[in-house]
């Protein structure tokens, strides 16, 4: 194939095509980036921040093409497009240009027994990061670690989604009009192996994307030997406590459920509530998810939900629903994808769901709130961390100092106490799976200091010794003197210590 075709997931409409670029293709790319890099990593930290300030006054003034595009590619709302991408990236760059400076400065490292001498880490650009992202937020997963990897003086090489690569055309041409020099930022398209190809030529990989993949690309990391950060898939439960806000908690997890069709890998995919509480969930819940009706966000601004990106998702969800139900859940909205063009399914709630059910132990990523019923906390807790996936999780109650308690015991990346996915708008935080959700961070400072490598230096502060004691040659006793120095140094207990010093 030399080129993808892009419909629009609402109507199956053509909206353009991107080349597929071959293994050649993307040897030269990545050739051209490592030139450009050369300049840009001499760059002072102040200047590149300053680049960046301009790409995110670009972005500012071209918002509203970015979330159009967003909106006809993937499939979402507009305000969604607004929010949860376009902001998002704006937000993100002002957050690491003014923290860049303090986050990569020289750090003393203090010795313990080497006084003599002094130990700093400096942080020096990794040379080409390939980024390779999914479909679901392909402006802000992709363009984040984009503007990270930048401003550490790195070139880098984007690979998005074959479901979403046309806003990653249009993201480049924005960071090049605030002034990122052309060649530093390198677009490929196509499927797996285009992505495996840029795996060949980079310096280090943050990939997006689903558990099998992120075991594939963890592996091809591995064997070339680079630093891999692997976002990948999550089971987010949200544990619904008897003394929870029951209306905020309906809207959280309508809002959290559904926000971008539910293909969120924050979503709230499990929803664990107390029985005491279940009646006047559902009584809130219900009429809220009814009322949600998706529709063409690209045609109409008052779409609160749009369709699924792709058949492939839409194949799963429904496949997920159907095994469900003929174990038991009960439908109470929903249930069923939608007839017609594009690729809808009606929002869902399920009960009854037990954890022989598929839908109650795989990511669905699509439209679909199974809900679960316990008698104590301790049998949510357990059923939270009986996920293979640790990637978010949700704590609703009224009581802060339990809601915490019980955030601590969740295997869980990131949990939220009475509030939903919104921690991916808050760039100092960091985002990182536990378990099979992933290893390393996106955002939070040490997602700066990974794009770089991290290099120690180590001198002589005083400069006027001519040799060191455990230096060639070995002094006759300079044995036992170490032995000596270890127990009444390094022991534990005054006791222990001073026996060192007497015994030799
Ligand atoms: P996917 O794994 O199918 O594809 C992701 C990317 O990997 C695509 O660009 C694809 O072309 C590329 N790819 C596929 N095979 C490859 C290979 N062998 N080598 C290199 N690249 C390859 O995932 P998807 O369906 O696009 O995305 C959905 C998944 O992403 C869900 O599981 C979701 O939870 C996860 N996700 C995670 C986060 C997070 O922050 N943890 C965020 C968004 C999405």
């Amino acid at each position: 194939m030399t080129e993808i075709k892009i419909h629009s997931p609402a109507t199956g409409e053509l909206l353009g095509s991107v080349p597929v670029s071959t293994v050649d293709e993307v040897a030269n790319a990545a050739t051209l980036a490592r030139s450009a890099q050369v300049e840009w990593g001499q760059r002072s930290l102040a200047e590149r921040c300053d680049v960046l300030r301009q790409v995110k006054n670009v972005i500012i003034e071209r918002a509203d093409e970015l979330s159009e595009l967003l909106c006809q590619e993937q499939g979402k709302p507009r305000v969604e497009a607004m929010v949860h991408e376009v902001f998002n990236l704006v937000e993100l760059i002002r957050y690491f240009t003014s923290q860049a400076e303090r986050i990569l400065s020289p750090e003393p490292i203090p010795l313990h027994l080497f006084k003599h001498r002094s130990s700093y880490l400096h942080w020096q650009p990794r040379g080409l990061i390939g980024v390779i992202g999914p479909w679901n937020f392909p402006f802000i997963i992709c363009n984040g670690p984009v503007v990270v990897a930048l401003l550490a003086g790195n070139a880098v090489m984007v690979k998005p989604s074959e479901f979403t690569p046309m806003i990653q055309d249009l993201a480049k041409d924005i960071f090049v009009q605030g002034g990122i020099p052309e060649d530093l930022i390198q677009v490929v398209h196509g499927f797996g192996d285009v992505g495996s190809a840029v795996i060949d030529n980079v310096d280090m990989l943050e990939f997006t994307g689903s558990v099998a993949t992120g075991r594939k690309v963890a592996a091809q990391c591995g064997a070339r030997l680079i630093p891999c950060v692997t976002e990948l898939g999550g089971k987010a439960p949200a544990l619904v406590l008897e003394d929870a806000n029951i209306e905020r908690t309906a809207n959280a997890l309508t809002w959290g459920g559904f926000a971008n069709c539910g293909q969120v890998c924050a979503s709230v995919e499990r929803v664990l509530v107390h029985r005491a509480v279940l009646p006047q969930l559902l009584d809130k819940l219900t009429p809220k998810v009814a009322a949600l009706t998706p529709g063409n966000a690209a045609a109409d601004p008052s779409i609160q939900i749009g369709p699924l990106n792709n058949g492939r998702q839409r194949d799963i969800v429904q496949a997920l629903v159907t095994d469900a139900v003929e174990k038991g859940a009960k439908v109470l909205v929903g249930g069923r994808a939608i007839e017609g063009p594009g690729y809808f399914f009606a929002p869902t709630i399920l009960v009854d769901v037990t954890t022989e059910m598929d839908i109650a132990n795989r990511e669905t990523f699509g439209p679909v709130l199974p809900i679960m019923v316990f008698d104590d906390e301790e049998a949510m807790i357990e059923e939270a961390n009986r996920s293979h996936l640790g990637l978010l999780a949700y704590v609703f109650s009224r009581h802060s100092d339990r809601a915490k308690q019980i955030a601590e015991r969740i295997e869980a990346g990131t949990v939220m106490i009475n509030d939903v996915l919104a921690t991916h708008g808050m760039p100092e935080t960091p985002w990182a799976g536990v378990k099979a959700s992933g290893v390393g961070q996106t955002h939070g400072d040490d997602s700066l200091r990974h794009m770089c490598q991290q290099r120690h230096v180590n001198y002589d502060r005083l400069q006027f010794w001519r040799s060191e004691l455990f230096w060639f040659p070995y002094r006759p006793g300079l044995y036992n003197l170490i032995k000596r120095f270890m127990g009444a140094v390094l022991g534990t207990g005054i006791r222990n210590r001073f026996r060192s010093l007497r015994k030799g």
